[in-house]
């Protein structure tokens, strides 16, 4: 088996790659290295990385005739990001995708592509099941073009599956996390341990009430071969994540004692830490029972276990 991965140089990507190339698979990686790093890939055994935009579509072309499979995890993400350069995550965002469709549409190669727990927006439930309706805040809110900009990818897909019969299949990630995230474009758990590892104040957005539920990458990649070998799922959307919800004080508290921190908790009013494009969701926590009924998906580790893993891939960075 061949297969590229689009965004392969960053976070998740990265730990995909490892898991391919481990299966014995030869990985191409396409990434424009925007958050992505080299360093991260570039450890893989034969994996060719092209340094370019899922936006090239020659480059697309060519990559996606080499392969049998294609993983589409580039996009502009992280809260910090997409409000800083709205512009360019819209654009990156639905036309690389539009690219990736066509082109695996083009070689008829089955398509797996990453979409995000932000869609389901700031609705008033705790728990979000694939088809409940969508409450997007306002357009003058920046964060929300991020969700705007992958449920056209999504619309996308799933009209390329039913109008082409393009094998598609989408994921929906709630916050992911482990080693080798960044906590630079916001993401919390990186930011948490850093500022705890380095003896700062912990920035706890807004009351500290708000809750997430966070999932090891570890449990997410299996998540994605899997869904990617199996036919039934074509044209289908899923949840991946895990269910057990934490605060955002609860999970400050938490990194302060894994860390042995004397840090202490600040807590930051939302407009001072993003400015005015910014509006967050109180909670957000999948169901899982789609996933868990078409292949059999759990998240096996805990919150304090990736506390501990992050902490010890900060750590070692530090040196
Ligand atoms: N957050 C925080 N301090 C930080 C970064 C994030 O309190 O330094 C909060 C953020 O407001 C949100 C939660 O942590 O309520 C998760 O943020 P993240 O950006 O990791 O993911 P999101 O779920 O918002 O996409």
């Amino acid at each position: 088996m061949r297969a590229l991965v689009t965004g392969g140089a960053g976070f998740i990507g990265s730990h995909l790659c490892e898991a391919l190339a481990a299966r014995g698979e030869k990985v191409f990686v396409l990434d424009d290295l925007s958050t992505g790093r080299f360093e991260n890939i570039e450890h893989i055994p034969g994996l060719e990385c092209i340094i370019d935009s899922t936006m090239n579509q020659e480059i697309v072309r060519d990559l996606v005739r080499e392969v049998d499979v294609v993983f589409h995890l580039a996009a502009t993400v992280g809260v910090q990001l997409v409000v800083n350069d709205p512009i360019h995550t819209i654009k990156n965002n639905i036309w690389g995708t539009e690219v990736v469709l066509e082109e695996t549409c083009r070689y008829r190669r089955k398509l797996l592509i990453t979409s995000t727990s932000e869609i389901y927006g700031r609705g008033s439930r705790e728990i979000f099941q694939e088809d409940d309706d969508r409450v997007m805040g306002p357009t003058n809110r920046h964060r929300w073009c991020y969700a705007a900009s992958k449920a056209i990818d999504e619309f996308l897909a799933l009209a390329y599956w039913r109008q082409k019969k393009h094998p598609t299949v989408i994921v929906r990630l709630f916050n992911t996390v482990g080693p080798r995230q960044t906590g630079r474009y916001g993401m919390v758990i990186p930011t948490f341990v850093g500022q705890a590892l380095h003896g700062e104040p912990l920035t706890v957005f807004g009351d500290g009430k708000q809750t997430r539920s966070f999932t090891y990458v570890g449990d997410v990649v299996p998540a994605l071969v899997t869904l990617m070998e199996r036919s039934e799922v074509n044209g289908d959307v899923f949840n991946i994540g895990s269910n057990t919800r934490v605060s955002i004080e609860e999970l400050a508290r938490r990194v302060i004692t894994r860390a042995g921190s004397r840090s202490e908790i600040k807590f930051v009013p939302y407009e001072e830490a993003y400015g005015e494009g910014y509006e967050d969701m109180r909670h957000r926590a999948p169901c899982l029972d789609k996933i868990r009924a078409a292949i059999g998906y759990e998240p096996k580790t805990g919150l304090d276990q990736i506390i501990d893993k992050v902490i010890a891939d900060v750590r070692a960075r530090m040196r």
